[in-house]
């Protein structure tokens, strides 16, 4: 089976790995500290703080800018449920709102009408690996005095002109699981420009201590407060380790995306009805998901036929994401966001990532063809 993205683990990443498991220090130490500067420089963040996934990011984010209940978040339809569940966390209310059909990035005009006067942030997705409309969010943000948080797990590497995923937003969060970008096994950063934010993120996800284990032993001397909630949310020295090494490697990672994702438009070209989604002007793309949509009015197949025919050929197909509004936790808001749940029923995802080989998207690309064609002969079943 080609998957539709794997995580590349290298010597250097074992030889990493090795030397922290032979070091002092397996959670908590220097190594967290370094994949910190190493992620803040890489984003052009100020601060950084690592957290044990993607998740826990979203959760400290929403801590930090004060989400309690009856606070409204606006999240988008199309996303990981991850981006929804965080507002829940913190007894917050999410509030869905629809995607663009060409991106399916939030709809800044959507957003807009969604906001009440409880409404405290909104959370974008930079979906697929590019940057959402921040420009226009910002403008809505600053009319009605919103925190603007990016879910960036798709997007580390991405830029719009000048800015890097990380500067966009006030605060912006990755993810680490071995589908995306570089993988720490599970884990995950917050970055910020805003030092209040990130201190309170390390205390949240150290059971909202105001000292760390290492600077209790490191001379500090025992005494500690806990002035405020907290998790154990910690990101290990050995999983730092691995995110580190991995992100030596990711200029070249995102060159190897970049050059396969344009390979899939090449090929994709002359196959009617399966269409990449759009890269908006000015953005470069990370492609942590190569994106298309089966347009069954064009040739007569379903989206569930192709995906699954290509299983049945090797190929790892998948689906990202089931709108949130047609998930039965956030059931009250179904048929409220149309182009989420039209875009749900066509989209799929093909194989990309560090290691995809010319080959083997001729493959895919040849056997979507093979499909659409052996379709046309014998009729859908
Ligand atoms: C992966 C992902 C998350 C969650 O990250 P975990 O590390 O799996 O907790 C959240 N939001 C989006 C958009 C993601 O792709």
């Amino acid at each position: 089976m080609i998957p539709y993205g794997r995580q590349a683990i290298d010597e250097s990443d074992i030889e990493a790995v090795i030397e922290a498991l032979r070091s002092d220090w397996l959670t908590t130490g220097p190594r967290v500290n370094e994949f910190e500067d190493a992620m803040a420089s890489f984003t052009e963040a100020s601060h950084a703080v690592a957290v044990n996934s993607g998740t826990a990011a979203l959760h400290c984010a929403m801590h930090a800018i004060g989400i309690e209940p009856g606070d409204e978040v606006i999240v988008p339809a199309m996303t990981f449920v991850a981006t929804a569940n965080c507002v829940c966390y913190q007894g917050g209310t999410p509030v869905i709102a629809d995607v663009c059909s060409e991106t399916l990035l939030i709809d800044p005009e959507d957003v807009r009408k969604r906001i009440t006067p409880r409404t405290k942030a909104v959370i974008a997705v930079d979906y697929a690996g590019q940057p959402a409309d921040w420009d226009a969010l910002r403008s809505i943000a600053k009319e009605h005095g919103l925190v603007l948080v990016a879910d960036g797990c798709h997007a580390l590497g991405a830029t719009d002109r000048d800015r890097s995923v990380g500067r966009l937003a006030d605060m912006t969060t990755f993810s680490f699981h071995p589908v995306k970008h570089i993988t720490t096994c599970e884990g995950g950063m917050i970055v910020t420009e805003k030092s209040d934010w990130a201190d309170s993120m390390r205390r949240f996800r150290n059971h909202g201590m105001t000292t760390d284990g290492r600077q209790r032993e490191e001379g500090r001397g025992w005494q500690y407060d806990v002035p405020g909630p907290g998790y154990n949310y910690r990101l290990s020295d050995i999983q730092c380790a691995l995110g580190s090494s991995q992100l030596a490697r990711l200029p070249g990672w995102l060159a190897h995306r970049r050059a396969a994702a344009s390979k899939y438009a090449e090929s994709l070209e002359d196959v009617s009805g399966i269409n990449m989604l759009e890269t908006r002007p000015d953005v470069q793309h990370a492609w942590h998901l190569l994106v298309v949509s089966v347009e069954n009015s064009v040739h007569g197949m379903s989206r569930d036929t192709m995906f699954h025919e290509l299983r049945k050929l090797g190929i790892g197909a998948n689906v990202h994401y089931t709108p949130l509004t047609n998930l039965t936790r956030f059931s009250s808001f179904k048929g409220q966001c149309p182009v989420a749940e039209m875009m749900g029923e066509k989209i799929l995802t093909l194989p990309l990532h560090q290691r995809i080989t010319e080959d083997q998207i001729e493959y895919v690309v040849d056997s979507i063809r093979n499909v659409l064609l052996t379709k046309s002969v014998h009729g859908e079943d």
